[in-house]
């Protein structure tokens, strides 16, 4: 839809914008109001190129779009009936939880093992651990590619399926071939297309591999988070989760600003099941609890969530994120609980 910064368009203008619309096969009616004529686009008017040349126009005020951007990830798109069932849990019939480690330390293999079974016996349906960790100092732990055989030896144990942020392209395939299900994109990366489109080709075929998106800190408007899962879902596989973990800028004493509260306008796009992870969010165990909750009310469909059996023996942000298993189980039936409660009444 074309506003034009007058009240109509002259003869001229509208000449030329039928000239751009007519090059890409689209054709513009106007819908005259009391006050002011504005313009439809007749047509596909998804195309980029199309709306930059409207926009550069010194009389258009501005596009308003109609159709989605998104093909695939829209709610409105042929895959809105599209299911996610990891390990015999589907996405949208309960409550999915990952939890673990945030990093997996290699010299100490039993605290991960520990940590998985604890947070199997918690109810968790999917078990985390970073083996490759993107860290903001150079200078700290980067994580260890010999974390993988431990990741996949506590996912054999507890037959819990496995999730792991890659961050290079490369790391995709040994994630694969180990048997991860769920490859992690991190906030930081969350923006990289060439790791997002690398992802896309990898697991297209792969119907039984995942992918937790979570929103980089960057990322301002949600359609570029949405356009994200776009990018990977393009390919051919839109098993996506999408995962809102804090953002910028911060909340005074919280690690970031929690936005779990975007879970409402993401699922009026998007028909993609959106994973909270309040660890990040808020970056402080304490406070993880509520903010596990409030995802959930807010009609998050699964949550991440940082676990430890000895947070201050962990590595990474664990010693001060993570939640110990007590606490998760608790978290757990709790927000189950907030889940049911959204789920049976007519609100939800
Ligand atoms: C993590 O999950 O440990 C992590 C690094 O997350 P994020 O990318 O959200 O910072
Ligand atoms: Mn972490």
């Amino acid at each position: 839809m074309i506003i034009p910064k007058s009240h109509q368009l002259t003869p001229n203008q509208m000449a030329e914008v039928t000239k751009i619309v007519t090059e890409f096969g689209c054709s513009i009616h106007p819908i005259v109001g009391a006050m002011r004529t504005i313009y439809a686009i007749l047509g596909d008017e998804r195309d980029e190129l199309m709306i930059n040349r409207l926009e550069g126009l010194p009389y258009v005020e501005r596009i308003d779009r109609i159709q989605s951007p998104f093909k695939l990830m829209d709610r409105r798109s042929d895959l809105s009936t599209h299911r996610i069932t990891i390990g015999g849990a589907t996405l949208g019939d309960e409550l999915f939880v990952i939890a673990g480690a945030c990093t997996i330390d290699p010299k100490n293999p039993n605290l991960f093992y520990e940590t998985a079974a604890a947070v199997k016996e918690a109810g968790a349906n999917m078990l985390r651990g970073g083996v490759w960790k993107p860290r903001t100092n150079p200078y700290a732990f980067q994580g260890d590619a010999r974390s993988m055989d431990i990741l996949m030896e506590a996912s054999r144990r507890t037959g819990l399926p496995a999730d792991t942020e890659v961050m290079e392209e490369a790391q995709i395939k040994v994630a694969l071939d180990a048997g991860v299900t769920c490859l992690q994109v991190g906030a930081r990366n969350a923006l990289n297309y060439s790791l997002l489109r690398a992802i896309g080709r990898e697991i297209a075929e792969r119907r039984d591999v995942v992918v937790l998106l979570k929103r980089s800190i960057h990322m301002g408007p949600l359609n570029e988070f949405i356009s994200a899962a776009e990018y990977i879902a393009s390919f051919g596989n839109p098993n996506i989760l999408l995962c809102p973990r804090g953002t910028t800028p911060t909340l005074d004493g919280y690690r970031n600003h929690p936005d779990e509260s975007i879970t409402p306008l993401l699922k009026e796009k998007t028909w993609a099941p959106v994973v909270v992870d309040p660890s990040h969010s808020v970056g402080k165990a304490s406070y993880v609890p509520a903010c596990a909750m409030a995802a959930v009310a807010y009609g998050a469909d699964g949550l991440c969530i940082e676990t430890h059996v000895s947070p201050s023996e962990g590595i990474g942000d664990d010693p001060k994120q993570s939640i110990t298993p007590a606490v998760l189980a608790d978290t757990i039936t709790r927000a189950r609980q907030i889940w049911a409660l959204r789920h049976d009444t007519a609100v939800a």
